[in-house]
């Protein structure tokens, strides 16, 4: 979500005469768009602050500006420890910095201002493969550990109208794939009613567009109409994030999620009934409050059983405005968080590497997204494996291809034209 922000403040700063740079050095104002979702998020904002300031001692008509969850998390504190920014905005309110640039010579202002945001942003000029486009805000859920409900606000949803104008904008800019964001992106709902899925078979009636993926469901959130979504539409790819966090479900209960691991396992089973061949993918946090060596062991046969791929795991850190800090205790040691963080990773590496190795000898449709080096392409999977193309072939790029896989790592898979 935040690489979707920083594309559109792009293209809105662009439209009022401002265009990017790659070097640093050169530039008249730096925004620097900042996450605060796990922890040391404060220390690296201000370490980066830290070398902004060498360059604005170096020219001082350099802008800086902060913006995101961090800012929002921090408001003012940023300009009390880092007096040399002008501007804080938090992730609703950013669009202000492109009146304050002309008219206020320093401005922060982190208040919660729902969708606004999108009511001063340009048509975009995002020219990707996959076009990514935020359906919804914030976030209602409350899990315990989690700092979003408070840094994006409660859960809203865009009109669908909007967004399909935006989706018909990427595509004109050539995308040939569409990905849906938001924290509860399978809650979406719009004033009219209108769904994540109606939204999907809108979108798959657009010929240029071949792929539709979307991003991060929670679990008790997947309806029947969704799940068989699966079944029917081509266009939707074959892959779901769907993060459990943890396999027990005494952890999963302070954790505040609403499901327990046999309800997610019923859903997984809907899934697979739907789509036998789809793949899944999860979140894991490791030593929670009081995450027992016994609740480890369910979150790795949980993922023996539900043979997950491409997930994230990251040790619990306590953050700021959480109920979990507030009321629970981080009483897993460092060491066994780390040691924990090591099993999750290395099973989940084998089960990829195994599921990966799987593909040898297969043939499957890539859409090719880049161009590395001389004599090779690098595509996607409909299961969101990255795959390298060695070819002599130019001119690939935009182009679904079918291509036969000789070989694989467990991040990486190797094919040739067929
Ligand atoms: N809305 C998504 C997740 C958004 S945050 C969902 O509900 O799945 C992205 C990921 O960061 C989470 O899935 C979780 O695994 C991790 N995370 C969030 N807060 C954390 C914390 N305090 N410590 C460690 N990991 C955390
Ligand atoms: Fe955070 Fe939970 Fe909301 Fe995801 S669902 S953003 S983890 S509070």
């Amino acid at each position: 979500m935040n690489v979707y922000d920083s594309e559109r403040l792009k293209d809105t700063l662009a439209s009022r005469g401002w265009s990017p740079t790659e070097d640093v050095e050169v530039a008249d104002l730096i925004v620097l768009n900042t996450c605060s979702v796990r922890e040391k998020a404060t220390e690296k904002v201000f370490s980066h602050l830290g070398k902004f300031k060498k360059l604005k001692d170096k020219k001082p008509s350099l802008k800086l500006a902060v913006i995101g969850c961090v800012a929002k998390e921090l408001g003012t504190v940023v300009q009390k420890r880092a007096k040399y920014v002008e501007y804080v905005f938090g992730p609703q309110s950013w669009h202000l910095l492109l009146n304050a640039l002309e008219n206020q010579p320093s401005l922060c202002d982190v208040g919660n201002y729902k969708l606004d945001k999108f009511n001063h942003l340009a048509l975009t000029k995002q020219n990707h493969m996959s076009g990514f486009i935020s359906i919804q805000e914030g976030c209602d859920n409350m899990c315990t550990y989690c700092i979003v409900p408070h840094t994006r606000g409660r859960e809203i949803s865009r009109a669908f109208d909007e967004i399909m104008q935006e989706v018909a904008q990427v595509v004109k800019n050539g995308a040939i794939e569409i990905v849906f964001l938001g924290q509860n992106v399978n809650n979406y709902k719009d004033d009219d009613g209108k769904t994540l899925a109606d939204l999907i078979r809108a979108t798959a009636k657009i010929s240029e567009v071949q792929r539709i993926r979307y991003l991060t469901s929670y679990p008790t959130y997947l309806t029947d109409d969704l799940i068989d979504l699966f079944r029917i539409e081509p266009k939707l790819m074959p892959f779901l994030n769907l993060p459990i966090q943890a396999g027990s479900n005494a952890v999963l209960k302070k954790m505040n999620r609403h499901y327990s691991r046999e309800q997610y396992l019923e859903i997984i089973k809907k899934l697979k009934t739907a789509r036998s061949d789809i793949a899944i993918s999860s979140d894991f946090i490791v030593g929670f409050c009081g995450e027992t060596e016994e609740d480890f062991e369910d979150s790795l046969d949980i993922i023996r059983q539900v043979k997950f791929v491409h997930s994230y795991s990251f040790k619990y850190s306590q953050r700021p405005h959480t109920a979990a800090l507030k009321m629970m205790e981080d009483d897993v040691s460092p060491e066994d968080k780390t040691e924990r963080l090591n099993k999750i990773q290395a099973l989940l590496k084998s089960i990829q590497k195994e599921y990966n190795e799987s593909f040898i000898g297969k043939q499957m449709e890539v859409l090719i997204e880049e161009n590395p080096r001389e004599g090779f392409f690098r595509g996607r999977s409909p299961y969101m494996h990255p795959v390298e193309i060695k070819t002599d072939k130019k001119n690939l790029i935009g182009q679904t291809l079918p291509i036969a896989i000789y070989d694989a790592s467990p991040f990486l898979l190797y094919g040739e034209i067929k």
